[in-house]
């Protein structure tokens, strides 16, 4: 399926709770031959008012974090794992996150990125392990469910503490190495786990 066709489906869906609360669902934005993906939580207050993903102040961060590598947000897909804003920046529910997941899978097969950055725990317990923790695994290159990823601290949480803001900078520089150092044909992985994609 063509992204645009996604991202029309995605602006009029009323498949949770949440299209109540929005001004704008927030698809996602980047090229569909992208090669990071990056996948938050959900849009916040920016966000829903502008109908673009990570605008507001965790954005900002994550600009300097791409800046400080040499990429250019214009280069990376950015979305969410719900497109709609949970009330007061609450945490997405299950219900939530499930009711909105097809179209990130449709996004992640259609822009089949190199390399998926969940930022924050949400993003990598439903993408990648629900048993994993972003303490554990963040700035380490996983390898599951036919995915490469690189899990990253939520850079919203960086804003609140402090120490965190420097752990992502360094585990950008994790990324960038992830980047250079493709693996080639045949490195295909044990799956643990059901492939996200079919
Ligand atoms: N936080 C998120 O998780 N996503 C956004 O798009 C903005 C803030
Ligand atoms: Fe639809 Fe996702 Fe918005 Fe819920 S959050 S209404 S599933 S687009």
């Amino acid at each position: 399926m063509l992204l645009q066709e996604v991202h029309d489906i995605i602006c009029s869906c009323q498949k949770c709770p949440l299209w109540q609360g929005r001004t704008n669902a927030v698809p996602g934005e980047g090229p569909v031959d992208a090669q990071i993906m990056f996948v938050g939580e959900g849009p916040g207050e920016q966000e829903d008012l502008q109908g673009r993903p990570f605008v507001g102040p965790a954005g900002q961060l994550l600009d300097e974090l791409l800046r400080h590598v040499g990429f250019r947000r214009e280069q990376v897909f950015i979305t969410n794992l719900v497109k709609c804003r949970p009330p007061g920046n609450r945490t997405p529910l299950p219900a939530e996150v499930d009711a909105c997941h097809p179209y990130l899978v449709a996004q992640i097969a259609t822009v089949k990125p190199l390399l998926l950055v969940p930022l924050g725990g949400p993003a990598l317990q439903k993408l990648i392990d629900p048993k994993l923790s972003i303490s554990q695994v963040h700035g380490r290159v996983l390898e599951r469910r036919g995915l490469r990823s690189l899990p990253l601290y939520h850079p919203a949480a960086a804003l609140h503490r402090g120490n965190l803001r420097q752990t992502l900078f360094e585990d950008m520089l994790a990324l960038r190495r992830a980047m250079q150092a493709q693996p080639g044909p045949g490195t295909a992985t044990p799956s643990d786990q059901a492939p996200l994609l079919p």
